[in-house]
């Protein structure tokens, strides 16, 4: 077992210590798991939305103390409820769609009408979830409530930054009768790596170079993954927009969470006769977000979760600023009491040459950038290795909509920004190196955990040989 420790993001200190799971004990939960998938399967859609019904109400019962953990993993307060809450939401979400989401009966063949064909559908029987620092609950669990409810059985191997939660988890988990099918793994890259030999298909939510080796482990192993990676969301503002809605969205959706999130904001392409009033408007309104330091209670922006992420942040301000960009707001990163903050950082005079505009930043930063035609914008926003999400502000939905459909990214929120934080419902694509696999999102994010086997009948008489006959009439 290897011995890790976790640091808490507002006070620095190394206070958590943890044992990271290595390939002989998680082969060990593994095999364990496989023994009670048949049983799992076997209970049915029914039985299995009556568990997952429980675990909705033994994470209500733990609400609090699976909060706190996460305040600690995270620095913030607000959001760890929220991932607590949006969590028992999606269970239900589930519950109440899962029924309607696998056709049955059988269907006539159109060639031959007395062949036809009725769809079974299998679930793996393990499945893997691996998930990032970010939102550590609401990633853990995102891809596990479908995938049981499918009936595969799941090991989750949450990030090693992130540990708190799970001991909390773990008693919800018990309490809902889950804990035959359900396991949290802790470890690092390790523990991660030994979980793709170990399981029929993969769920991967983390960054690009992470998500090439798990791709290429389950390649070698012959199974799927599903990959949610890393994003450089554009945001075009057009001339016609309300600059008071749009300067509220961009600074939302960038800032929100200190920008780690995937679907954050990261480089903002305004018309050029708004430019400077929707800058100025946006510094105005980036200065008014407070810390929540040294008072946990108050503020917007927490701190940065992740140590090493600061020194990113850090790089493509200073890159940006030799290439002759301006920080207007913020642009500093702080620590108080042992932690690193930073301000929604606004930076104006922004160019394609900087890395704050093409590499993922996954921090408070806004490169703004001035365009004079829509054919511009769009040229602009498609320049980039990623394709998450973007989104487009205009006069009218139809003229977003116009440009949000010439977009190369898998969701494109139309008079706002960052919708599919708040909106699981519609089925969307990662594209480019933003992913790759079904939809984690809608149905699909349902259905692909379901093995489609497909009996085929012959109410006929079967073909004899002789109907193949060189010389068959
Ligand atoms: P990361 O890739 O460093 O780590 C993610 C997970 O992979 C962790 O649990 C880590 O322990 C594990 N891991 C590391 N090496 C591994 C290996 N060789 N094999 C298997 N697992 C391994 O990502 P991170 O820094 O935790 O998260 C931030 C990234 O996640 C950002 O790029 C962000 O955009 C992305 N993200 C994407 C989405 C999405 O839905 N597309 C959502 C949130 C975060």
């Amino acid at each position: 077992m290897t011995q890790l420790k976790a640091r808490d993001p507002r006070t620095g200190e190394y206070d958590y210590q943890f044992e990271g799971t290595d390939r002989s004990a998680l082969e060990a939960i593994a095999s364990r798991q496989r023994a009670t998938a048949q049983d799992w399967h076997a209970l049915g859609l029914d039985g299995r939305m009556a568990k997952l019904g429980a675990l909705a109400d033994a994470l209500g019962k733990h609400h609090d103390a699976i909060a706190a953990a996460l305040e600690i993993d995270t620095g913030r307060r607000r959001i760890a409820g929220l991932e607590v809450d949006g969590t028992i939401g999606a269970i239900h979400g589930w519950l109440a769609q899962a029924p309607h989401l696998v056709p049955s009966g059988w269907t006539e063949g159109r060639m031959n009408p007395a062949i036809r064909h009725a769809p079974q559908f299998l679930p793996y029987a393990l499945v893997g979830v691996i998930s990032p620092w970010n939102f550590p609950l609401t990633l853990s669990m995102i891809d596990t409530i479908p995938a049981l409810l499918a009936g595969c059985t799941v090991i989750v191997k949450p990030s090693e930054v992130t540990p708190r939660f799970v001991d909390p988890l773990r008693v919800a988990i018990a309490e809902a009768g889950l804990s035959d099918v359900l396991s949290f793994v802790q470890g690092d890259g390790a523990t991660g790596a030994a979980l793709i030999d170990t399981v029929d298909a993969i769920c991967f939510t983390g960054s690009v170079p992470t998500g090439r080796k798990v791709a290429a482990g389950a390649a070698q192993n012959m199974i799927p993954a599903f990959l949610e990676l890393g994003g450089k969301d554009p945001l075009i503002v057009l001339e016609s927009s309300d600059l008071e809605a749009a300067t509220d969205a961009a600074l939302r959706s960038s800032v929100l969470s200190t920008g780690q999130a995937c679907q954050s904001i990261e480089r903002i392409y305004v018309q050029r006769s708004i430019h400077d009033a929707f800058l100025s408007r946006l510094v105005e309104k980036a200065e008014a977000a407070r810390l929540n330091w040294p008072d946990i209670t108050q503020g917007e922006i927490g701190p940065i979760i992740f140590d090493k992420q600061a020194a990113i942040l850090e790089a493509h301000i200073e890159d940006a600023k030799a290439k002759g960009g301006r920080a207007l707001t913020g642009g500093t990163i702080e620590t108080h009491g042992g932690g690193l903050w930073l301000r929604p950082t606004v930076i104006g005079d922004a160019t394609h040459e900087m890395k704050v505009v093409t590499q993922e930043t996954f921090g408070p930063i806004m490169p703004v950038l001035p365009f004079d035609t829509v054919e511009d914008a769009i040229a602009m926003a498609n320049d980039t290795e990623y394709g998450l999400s973007a989104a487009v502000f205009a006069g009218t939905l139809e003229e977003a909509q116009a440009v949000g459909e010439q977009i190369e990214a898998g969701a494109v929120s139309l008079n706002d920004a960052a919708l599919t934080a708040l909106f699981h419902e519609a089925e969307k694509h990662s594209f480019k190196l933003s992913g790759m696999g079904g939809s984690r999102m809608g149905p699909a994010g349902f259905q692909r955990f379901l093995r489609r086997k497909a009996l085929i009948a012959n109410t006929g008489a079967p073909a004899p040989l002789g109907a193949f006959a060189e010389d068959a009439q």
